[in-house]
C-alpha cells in the first residue's frame, strides 16, 4: 500500500509539474476551471452572487470543501478581478448584508475572502488572496457570530483574541503578514475556516456545554454575517 501510494504521489506531482510547465509556456493562462470562468462570467458590471447555503445539499459539498490557491497569472487576470467585485456586492447586499465573506459561500473554492476592517478608519471591506492564519494567541474570548451560508442563526464561539494573518500580495505575488486583534480578528477567523470547509457551528458544542450565555455575550454588533 505504502509502495502504491509513493508511485501515486510520484505521478501527482510530475503531473502538477508538467500543469506548471505547460501553464507557464502558455504565458499568461490563469488556472480558473471552465466552471468557475463560467460562474464569475466576464461581466464587470454584474452583480450579486448566490450565496451557497447548508439547507441544499449541493451548496454543503462545496461549503465543506478545502479551497485552493491562486496562481501569479490568476491575480492577474480578469476573472479575479470580476470575482472580488462580485463578492464585495454580495457581502454588501442590503437584503443579506454580512462583515465578511470567503468565496466558497459564493461556489468558487478558492483561497479568498473580504473582511471588513473595523480596526481601520473608515471601516473598509479589504480582499485577502491565498490567506492562511499563521500564529493565533492563546488567549481566547467568546463572541457572537453569524454566517451567510446559515440562515436565522447566531451562537457564541471561542476564538483567539489576537492572530497572525499570512497572504499573497496581489501585485507583487509575495507573502506578507499582518497581527490583527479584536472582532477584526474574529472575522478573519470564521473567514479562513470556510477555505478549510469548517462552519463556526462546528466549533460551538463546547460553548453550549461549558458556559451559560451571560447578558455581556447578549451584546452583539449588527450586522455580524461573515
Ligand atoms: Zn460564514
Amino acid at each position: 500500500m505504502a509502495f502504491m501510494f509513493k508511485v501515486r504521489y510520484l505521478f501527482i506531482t510530475v503531473l502538477t509539474a508538467a500543469t506548471l510547465v505547460f501553464t507557464q509556456g502558455c504565458g499568461d493562462k490563469n488556472s480558473f476551471s471552465d466552471y468557475e470562468t463560467d460562474l464569475i462570467g466576464t461581466d464587470s458590471t454584474a452583480g450579486i452572487m448566490r450565496v451557497l447555503k447548508v439547507n441544499n445539499k449541493q451548496d454543503v459539498t462545496v461549503l465543506r470543501g478545502v479551497s485552493l490557491p491562486f496562481t501569479r497569472e490568476d491575480l492577474r487576470s480578469d476573472l479575479f478581478r470580476i470575482l472580488k467585485k462580485r463578492m464585495l456586492a454580495t457581502v454588501l447586499d442590503t437584503a443579506n448584508p454580512g462583515v465578511g465573506i470567503a468565496a466558497p459561500q459564493v461556489g468558487i473554492s478558492r483561497r479568498l475572502v473580504a473582511v471588513q476592517r473595523f480596526d481601520k478608519p473608515g471601516e473598509p471591506f479589504e480582499f485577502y488572496a491565498n490567506i492562511y492564519v499563521k500564529e493565533s494567541s492563546p488567549g481566547k474570548k467568546y463572541g457572537w457570530e453569524g454566517c451567510l451560508s446559515i440562515p436565522d442563526k447566531r451562537d457564541t464561539v471561542l476564538r483567539s483574541e489576537w492572530i497572525i494573518i499570512s497572504y499573497t500580495d496581489e501585485a507583487t505575488f509575495t507573502e506578507k503578514s499582518d497581527t490583527v486583534s479584536g472582532f477584526t480578528a474574529v472575522i478573519f477567523q470564521h473567514e479562513t475556516d470556510h477555505l478549510e470547509g469548517i462552519l463556526y457551528t462546528d466549533r460551538t458544542e463546547s460553548v453550549k456545554t461549558a458556559l451559560p450565555k451571560t447578558d455581556s455575550l447578549k451584546t452583539k454588533p449588527v450586522p455580524n454575517k461573515q
